[in-house]
């Protein structure tokens, strides 16, 4: 949808975008547990893209090459790009 501006589900063409997500006590939410830098870029924050028509959402998380996948519990680097099979199939 972030591309597209349809809803991959319905087909509906208003897209809400919600740059900064936050749970409900107002706190950004992150993959790692603080925000992280790349240099001065920022990473690691939710934004999301709302079909306004039947609430499907995307979550991208922002600067993704820069995540130290380490840091975030139980969280695995699937490369699809070596030939190791996936570990859930
Ligand atoms: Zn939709």
């Amino acid at each position: 949808m972030r591309t597209t501006l349809r809803c991959p589900k319905c087909q509906g063409r208003k897209i809400i975008h919600v740059p900064v997500v936050r749970d409900n006590g107002y706190n950004r939410l992150m993959i790692e547990y603080r925000m992280g830098f790349f240099g001065d870029q920022e990473y690691g924050e939710f934004e999301s893209y709302i079909c306004r028509a039947c609430g499907y959402a995307e979550m991208y998380v922002k600067g993704a090459p820069a995540i130290n996948v380490d840091q975030i519990d139980g969280a695995t680097l699937l490369d699809g790009e070596k030939d190791v099979g996936h570990p859930y199939r």
